[in-house]
């Protein structure tokens, strides 16, 4: 086999990867602005400690805050949804 075949075959497989990590990006992790706004809420709880962990969920809030799906146990912030894409984009 040619180094040209190795490279063309393998180009699905690189597709393939960049789609999941556009997925783990868009899906997965919450926009910077959306992590933002959650760990600016957590400052000002009174539940916040001083290593910016949380006493209602025992989570680290910097790391927590910019998981997409996590949501504040007092329903001070919600998960974050990214909008769909149509087929086309
Ligand atoms: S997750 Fe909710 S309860 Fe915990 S520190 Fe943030 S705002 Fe407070």
């Amino acid at each position: 086999m040619k180094e040209t075949d190795a490279i063309a075959n393998d180009a699905p497989a690189k597709g393939k990867k960049r789609r999941f990590n556009d997925l783990l990006k868009n899906q997965f992790f919450a926009p910077p602005a959306v992590a933002r706004s959650r760990m600016a809420i957590c400052e000002k709880c009174e539940y916040l400690t001083s290593i910016k962990l949380c006493k209602k969920c025992n989570c680290l809030m910097p790391a927590k805050t910019n998981l997409a799906g996590t949501r504040c146990p007092e329903k001070k912030w919600f998960p974050y949804y990214a909008p769909k894409k149509s087929l086309g984009d």
